[in-house]
């Protein structure tokens, strides 16, 4: 017996669970390392942090790639979808920091390093399991029996390989360099993780008196307090005003120290007076202008925020301090020319939010170019290919302008640098394993460093550390490289291009499965790229905690289920374009779910009564099947009526587009497409059309069979079409249709449906337009003729040849879908009657006592006339574009000519219509 009839509504939170367990204990999702990487479909997940809740972004990423894993299972192959959690150096480390804040018990520095990271252990023990709870709600097929930290032994090892191959060769270095750094987090953040905000200053004039001279040189600054580490002032060689100046020198008020004036391209001459004082230690421009003249490197700020012992009688005093006491001495002393309010733009860290100090400083760096050569050769020959295509030009531009990588993080969770400082000789030791000597001069007195690695340095690795490397596994020849790379175009740089640079340098070392040598495209970390928007609120706003606009997709999942939010996600998701969520559509898709459950409903009721009368069962259509499972066509009956024609060929239509449209990304395309096909065509008409088929009563038991049958088999196939996107009530119903006894654990194993063009049929698809416009025509003139709905009118049909047999031979179809009493044929136009409505291929009229409103007809009418007029102006203009003519394909050109005739023949009925009515 099959079951669910009873069950009114589909309950996700009932069904949600029980088929989440079930799909793990069929372990779909953990495929054995077999085949090669052509013949599998392997991901790997931009690994969410470990802190993390899932947020929208986290949905739609995650959405999109089951979607994709699960259509790529049912087209047989074996999918991976890895799961990688990523240690999250700085977010990590400052929630733990908050905790203790908030415990009031001690602080980092009092724990101290060891004691401090168990705690961030024990907290990730406790934390970090919840995104992965929460993305096994969503439904997502990951390889959960696989998951890697970046933490974990295995990567920890792989980590410190990189780092010491990449030291040996000389890419890896460690170097003064101006970082940004963030006073907040403590520690030098990439240029990515600096936010530039715009903000208003003082812009301060100070003179500096030249040496030798009574004149002065006014500079612009709105930074005073930074004057003290001044060690030049600069103006550009073109400037005539200053040209004399150039080789003589200033001297720095408060100070006294004598600053060469040196000529550089990069002063702007229009800013100011056109002199620029030049500090290298704490701004990046004049760190650059330095290093170029070989000025000094002078810091006045420390790692702490304060000045430092090299700022004389300010030292110890905080920026904003020493700001105010440097400006107090200027204007004493007469140097202070002016002031003014200057709006500019400020780097900001986007981690901790304070703003961003240049500083020098002792950093490690990894040289970019030799690493960034390849990884621009195979984004260029689409080696690895980038969807949208705008990307790979940002992707390009960008990897052609790197520079050195700052990869040291002044944290203490992360993977802390394999390098030692010997006391004895300064020298540095890298290794993999902990050194008892200096490698240098011996000594014991080594210490290692205490920097940690940015968290992306072992992100980056990920697509080949997951599957074992540096040892050879079988994971790796199955597996590597993945197919595809689904992600935000925020880690473009960050993660994405990191791992194609890591991956084209690492994996070319390692053979291919057949121990050839493998080449750039086969060291690639995955051959395709798929750029995802940002999900908006409904009103396009960015979500943002302070706006208070942000969505939690577990609460949205919890009012309309997950199917309904997936779908949703996925009928937004155009290439490109950002997604404004507006829960009122996923309120539509969990109607669109209700709707699908009732039909299913409906065929399983009538599907019972047909196995108590013995007449058709659930196992006649399991005995119906090639081998006892689905095929990727629908297996229908011999006999075929009108409507199986059709719908067998619309779902051919539909599977085909479906196919292309998740071929090309177009994931909205695909989830419309299939919509409208259920829910309009299979559950609007279809099921309506074949009631009395299934039903039975005075039907014969050889049409309730194939009648069942291939409604059965459609239902069936369609729900396989629609699983990607909504993988749990296809799931629920599908294990109902075989009544316990699935040939397969899950629909998710079963195959796709494909396009199958023996089954296109374009006649039936024009007789079946022609019959829904046909009723449609008759309930709208039912509803402009206020008839009650239950209320049954005669009708009239005025028709020729074909057109007049199709009806006639759906006349009962008609009759009943369309609330006609009956529908009588009539030998002269009935375009002038009251109550009647022309087309190209018939006209219609519901007799109908009730007196017309002359006017309301005049309007409708001329509404229809001026419709119709302006659709054939615009097909005429097109046929007259010879350009047009030319591109266009044959078929669509004909088509429209097609339509322009039908169009010359109902305007010419409408008119007659308005004229009918005096
Ligand atoms: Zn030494």
């Amino acid at each position: 017996m099959a079951g669910l009839q009873d069950r009114t509504r589909f309950e996700p939170s009932e069904v949600e669970p029980r088929i989440v367990a079930a799909w793990l204990a069929s372990g779909l999702h953990h495929p054995d390392p077999e085949g090669t990487p052509q013949e599998n479909f392997s991901i790997a997940i931009p690994p969410p942090n470990v802190t993390g809740a899932l947020h929208m972004g986290h949905a739609l990423n995650g959405a999109i790639q089951d979607t994709l894993v699960r259509w790529h299972r049912m087209l047989g192959m074996r999918t991976k979808w890895i799961l990688g959690t990523d240690h999250a150096g700085i977010a990590t480390q400052r929630q733990v920091e908050k905790r203790l804040i908030a415990e009031g018990g001690a602080t980092r520095q009092e724990l101290g390093r060891e004691a401090f990271v168990e705690r961030v252990w024990a907290w990730r023990e406790e934390h970090g399991g919840q995104i992965i709870e929460q993305f096994k709600r969503l439904g997502a097929t990951l390889d959960y029996d696989d998951e890697r930290f970046t933490l974990d032994d295995a990567y920890v090892r792989a980590v410190l390989k990189v780092f010491v191959d990449l030291y040996d060769k000389g890419l890896i270095y460690r170097d003064h360099y101006m970082v940004n750094w963030d006073p907040g987090s403590r520690s030098a953040i990439s240029d990515l993780e600096v936010e530039n905000r715009e903000v208003e200053d003082i812009l301060y004039s100070v003179d500096y008196p030249l040496e030798g001279s009574d004149r002065v040189l006014t500079v612009a600054t709105v930074r005073p307090e930074t004057m003290l580490a001044d060690t030049a002032v600069a103006v550009n060689p073109e400037d005539e005003r200053h040209a004399e100046l150039v080789g003589r020198f200033c001297v720095l008020p408060l100070v006294g120290r004598r600053l060469p004036i040196i000529a550089d391209d990069h002063v702007d001459p229009s800013f100011g007076t056109g002199a620029l004082k030049i500090t290298p230690g704490h701004d990046v421009n004049d760190f650059e202008i330095g290093r170029r003249h070989g000025l000094e490197e002078i810091s006045v700020i420390g790692e702490d925020g304060r000045m430092n012992e090299n700022a004389g009688e300010y030292a110890g005093m905080t920026v904003p301090e020493a700001q105010a006491a440097v400006v107090d001495a200027l204007r004493e002393g007469g140097r202070l020319r002016g002031e003014e309010p200057y709006v500019h733009s400020v780097p900001f860290s986007h981690r901790s939010g304070e703003r961003i100090e240049p500083l020098i400083s002792l950093q490690w760096f990894c040289r970019m170019d030799e690493l960034a050569r390849p990884a621009i050769e195979v984004v260029q020959r689409d080696e690895v290919h980038i969807t949208p295509e705008q990307w790979k030009r940002v992707y390009l531009d960008w990897m052609g302008e790197i520079r050195p990588w700052c990869i040291s993080r002044q944290l203490w969770w992360g993977h802390r640098i394999p390098a030692w400082h010997c006391a004895a000789c300064s020298a540095i030791t890298v290794a993999r394993e902990t050194p008892a000597a200096c490698g240098t001069c011996s000594s014991d007195q080594i210490t290692q460093e205490t920097d940690v690695l940015d968290t992306w340095f072992s992100s980056g690795l990920l697509p080949f550390t997951v599957f074992g490397w540096p040892e050879n596994t079988a994971d790796l020849a199955a597996f590597y490289p993945t197919q595809l790379l689904v992600t935000g175009f925020d880690i473009l740089f960050f993660w994405v291009a990191r791992m194609v640079m890591l991956g084209c340098h690492f994996m070319l070392d390692v053979p291919m499965p057949d121990g050839s040598k493998r080449t750039l495209k086969d060291a690639v970390p995955f051959r395709e790229v798929y750029i995802h928007a940002l999900v908006r609120d409904a009103d396009r706003k960015k979500m943002s905690k302070t706006k208070g606009n942000v969505l939690d997709p577990i609460e949205v999942i919890g009012e309309y289920g997950t199917d309904a939010t997936r779908f949703t996600l996925a009928a937004m998701a155009a290439p490109g374009t950002d997604i404004a969520f507006n829960s009122d559509r996923t309120q539509g898709y969990r109607a669109f779910a209700n709707k699908i459950w009732n039909a299913a409903r409906f065929m399983f009721m009538n599907v019972d009564k047909a196995q108590q009368a013995g007449i058709w069962s659930l196992d006649d259509f399991r005995k119906s099947l090639k081998d006892g499972k689905p095929g990727a066509t629908i297996t229908g009956c011999q006999t075929l009526t009108l409507e199986d024609r059709w719908i067998f060929s619309r779902f051919n239509g539909v599977a085909g587009q479906v196919h292309q449209a998740l071929a090309e990304f177009r994931f909205h395309e695909a989830a419309n497409c299939i919509y409208d096909f259920f829910w309009g065509e299979f559950c609007d008409w279809y099921i309506e059309l074949v009631k009395p088929r299934v039903a039975l009563g005075d039907t014969s038991a050889g049409t309730v069979r194939t009648a069942s049958q291939n409604l059965v088999a459609l239902f069936e196939a369609s729900l396989r079409l629609l699983h990607p996107f909504m993988p749990f009530i296809t799931e629920e119903i599908w294990q109902a249709v075989y009544d316990g006894k699935p040939p397969l654990k899950s629909i998710a194993l079963v195959v796709f449906p494909e396009a199958d063009p023996a089954q296109a049929d374009t006649a039936a698809e024009t007789s079946m337009a022609i019959l829904q416009d046909l009723i449609v025509s008759i309930r709208t003139l039912r509803a402009d003729l206020k008839v009650e709905p239950k209320e049954k009118v005669p009708v009239q049909v005025y028709a020729n040849g074909e057109i007049r047999t199709l009806v006639d031979q759906n006349r009962s179809a008609v009759e009943r879908l369309a609330g006609a009493e009956k529908v009588t044929f009539v030998e002269a136009s009935l375009a002038k009657l009251p109550g009647a409505r022309s087309t190209a291929r018939f006209e219609v009229r519901v007799v109908y006592e009730k007196k017309i409103d002359v006017e309301a007809e005049r309007k409708r009418l001329t509404k229809e006339l001026e419709a119709a007029e302006k659709e054939l102006a615009n097909i005429e203009r097109q046929l007259g574009n010879l350009e047009f003519l030319s591109k266009a394909p044959a078929h669509i050109v004909e088509k429209m000519r097609l339509r322009a005739q039908e169009l010359i023949v109902l305007i010419e009925k409408i008119r007659g219509g308005l004229n009918g009515l005096g």
